[in-house]
């Protein structure tokens, strides 16, 4: 019999299985991304309580079992993030981060970093539903695309090196390119190019406003990103 694992997780996801089970998805600080399921969750009496929806921090003790699904023997809470369940706006931009952090980080290669940037988007929602704008929301993806590794060049031109006319955008490319490079790319102008950089350089508390110009430039960099570099198809943030 093998030694239960005791870890920290995000509630990514929590569905209905069976007739009183429910399939977890979780985030971890050491082991990524893992599934598993806690056996009659949804039963009145359960012994879990609510301590298994999803934004919930908890601390875990878990049993492998078979394939990749860990059966759930203990939860204790860390943080409930219960606040950002009072505002459809702070609900809606929790389960849009959680969605993004599974679809870039689907499997049990550990991102320590990633489990921090999501707890604190998590506090942030939890604290002040003013932080449920879509300015956060695209720097949380910009600072989820730095931790995959795929972040795009934003110094220079992705295509030449040159550092002065970055007028463009090209996921191709890598980044951002320079009016002579520009054939592939989309238009970025000055002021998305500034939100680029500010978002990347500082904490998500202060993610710096944009205008919705400026927003939908920096939104289509970061789709675009996604799909050419992880072949994964981000839910918009900006409608
Ligand atoms: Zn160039």
């Amino acid at each position: 019999m093998q030694a239960p694992l005791k870890l920290e997780a995000i509630v990514l996801r929590s569905i209905r299985y069976g007739e009183a089970d429910r399939i977890l998805h979780l985030y971890t600080p050491g082991n990524g991304r893992i599934a598993a399921i806690a056996k009659g969750a949804r039963r009145a009496r359960s012994r879990f309580g609510a301590r298994l929806e999803p934004f919930l921090h908890v601390r875990l003790v878990l049993r492998e079992g078979r394939g990749d699904l860990y059966t759930v023997t203990g939860v204790d809470t860390i943080t409930a993030h219960a606040g950002v369940r009072d505002h459809a706006a702070t609900l809606d931009a929790a389960s849009r981060a959680c969605d993004a952090v599974a679809r870039l980080f689907e499997t049990d290669d550990s991102h320590p970093e990633v489990f921090a940037l999501l707890a604190n988007e998590l506090a942030l929602l939890d604290a002040d539903p003013i932080h449920a704008t879509p300015a956060n929301g695209l720097s949380f993806r910009l600072k989820l695309l730095l931790a995959a590794g795929i972040v795009p060049q934003l110094a220079a031109c992705a295509t030449c090196g040159e550092h002065e006319h970055l007028r463009g955008f090209s996921a191709a490319a890598g980044g951002v390119v320079c009016s002579s490079c520009e054939a592939a790319a989309f238009p970025l102008d000055e002021e998305s190019y500034e939100f680029l950089v500010a978002a990347l350089g500082h904490p998500l508390a202060q993610t710096p406003p944009g205008s919705d110009r400026a927003l939908r430039q920096v939104e289509r960099a970061i789709t675009d990103t996604a799909e050419h570099h992880a072949q994964v198809r981000l839910r918009p943030v900006l409608r």
